[in-house]
């Protein structure tokens, strides 16, 4: 065994999702504690030229090749097997991501490691290795031990601060052919799920007004864009909204959604049940407007006001518009 944090890097249409960033983050917080070295695996085609955005990993285990051009579940979590068994790490860091959680259950299968999921923490002191989770959709928060003295940690996203984990620089690198797997699988890659062309990104949105159920009516939907105009901001929802078809499925918060973290999250007539505040916990600011003084949303909220939506949000919209 190493000893060292092998972090799985995760590259969407050339670039590193945020999750990358987060997890080298707390990488490096874990190696500080352990005096362990910190392995950033990056694997893929023609991404060489993006090693220099990893300044915080020692290393980069660099796996490049044709047949890993898009993400494939048996040539990736090949790759990263062949990566483990190599440097024998303790922690290996994955995201909990529709990819990463593909490469976490393999990996730990393959390894013969313990894998821990849901993880929003991870420590690695020399007692040992353990991690808290969250247990349905965060309602619980349950602290795991290893039994053992390495394993995998799928992480949930905010597991540290994306910000700490970008650095530019020129980490060693160590290239290391693909496995056979790469090449011979049969699986293909079909396409990647774009939002709606003239759609805004949710997740990149300083400012969200957030409806649910209790807007009511598809027609009511427009007073939130008016109060999201003048905010600067965009219109976002819980996923009733979005199984009635109001709004599209890019503009859904949630489990079966997006998670989002804006500065100011606005939620309108939403009750906050589990799988909607799975996604928007994180932001920085959330003042929720319900009716229902017991609605869990306010379980959540900075800031709240039991009262009717219809009486606050043209008001919002000519004071700040006006
Ligand atoms: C596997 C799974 C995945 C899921 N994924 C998601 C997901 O990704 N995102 C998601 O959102 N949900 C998800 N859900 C559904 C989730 O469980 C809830 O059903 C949903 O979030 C409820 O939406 P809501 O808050 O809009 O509606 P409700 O729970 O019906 O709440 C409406 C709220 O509006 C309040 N209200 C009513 N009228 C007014 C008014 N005039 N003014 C102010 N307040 C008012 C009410 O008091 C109530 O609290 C998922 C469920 C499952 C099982």
């Amino acid at each position: 065994m190493s000893g060292n944090i092998l972090v799985v890097t995760e590259h969407l249409s050339g670039a590193f999702t945020d999750a990358t960033f987060e997890l080298l983050a707390l990488a490096r917080n874990l190696a500080g504690v352990s005096g362990a070295e910190v392995d950033a695996a990056l694997i893929g085609n023609s991404v060489e030229g993006l090693v220099g955005e990893l300044g915080v990993a020692d290393r980069v285990l660099l796996i490049d090749d044709p047949a890993l051009e898009s993400f494939n579940p048996v040539g990736h979590t090949a790759s990263v097997v062949s990566l483990v068994d190599a440097t024998e790490p303790r922690v290996v860091l994955v995201p909990y991501t529709s990819t990463g959680m593909d490469i976490a259950s393999h990996v730990s299968a393959q390894c013969g490691l313990p894998l821990v999921s849901y993880c929003q923490s991870v420590d690695a002191s020399s007692a040992g290795l353990s991690a808290t989770c969250q247990l349905y959709a965060g309602k619980l928060l349950a602290d795991v031990e290893v039994d053992g003295d390495r394993a995998v940690f799928a992480m949930l996203s905010g597991a540290a601060p994306a910000a700490d984990g970008r650095r530019e620089g020129a980490p060693a690198v160590e290239a290391r052919a693909a496995p056979p797997e790469a090449a011979a699988s049969t699986t293909r890659f079909r396409a990647l799920g774009e939002p709606e062309a003239g759609d805004v990104d949710i997740t990149a949105q300083d400012v969200l007004v957030v409806v649910g159920r209790g807007i009511d009516s598809e027609d009511n939907i427009e007073e939130a864009v008016e109060l999201a105009e003048v905010l600067g901001g965009a219109v976002a929802a819980s996923r009733p909204i979005v199984d009635q078809g109001w709004l599209p499925k890019t503009r859904q918060v949630g489990k079966s959604g997006l998670t989002v973290k804006p500065k100011v999250y606005l939620a309108l007539g939403v009750s906050g049940a589990p799988e909607h505040v799975e996604g928007m916990r994180d932001s920085s600011t959330i003042i929720a407007v319900n009716t229902d003084p017991h609605a869990p949303i306010f379980g959540v909220a900075h800031y709240g006001w039991v009262g009717d939506l219809f009486d606050i949000l043209p008001e919002l919209t000519d004071r700040i518009g006006g």
